[in-house]
């Protein structure tokens, strides 16, 4: 089982940000900026691309929904969109608020945050998703 399989189902724990039956969101551990969040699928697969079509475009506009939250919580000039998937192998968009594109340089040092605003983070974001 991948490590965000067991965060999806919640046996190792993770700030949320947004979910519904099929996919699930929570905060980068290592965040690039206050905000960044990654999207799973809850089933289990490695490269996006291997998703079948129909899958993946459920996925992106559950991304999208995630990212229109994002941005009212953390307002940005956009939020920009990256997959990487090269330290987990279960697929993931990352959704990084941009003020510009600086923000998506992944080798950038990231942020250190306490849990406090981490869990605050994701409580403004999942609010504005349920919204
Ligand atoms: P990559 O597979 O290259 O897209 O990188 C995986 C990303 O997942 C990195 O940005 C990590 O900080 C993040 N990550 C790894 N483990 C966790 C975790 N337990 N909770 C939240 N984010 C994580």
């Amino acid at each position: 089982m991948s490590i965000f399989t067991k965060i999806a189902e919640g046996e190792i724990p993770s700030y949320k940000c947004a979910e519904n039956e099929e996919f699930y969101a929570f905060l980068d551990i290592n965040p690039l900026v206050k905000g960044h969040t990654l999207v799973i699928p809850r089933r289990e697969v490695d490269y996006i691309f291997d998703m079948e079509d129909d899958e993946l475009a459920r996925f992106q506009v559950f991304a999208k929904k995630v990212a229109v939250a994002i941005k009212s919580a953390f307002p940005c000039v956009k939020v920009g969109q990256a997959v990487l998937g090269l330290e987990v192998p279960h697929a993931h968009i990352h959704l990084v608020p941009m003020q510009s594109e600086k923000d998506m340089n992944f080798s950038n040092p990231k942020l250190q945050l306490s849990s406090e605003e981490m869990a605050a983070i994701a409580d403004k974001i999942y609010k504005e998703f349920a919204k």
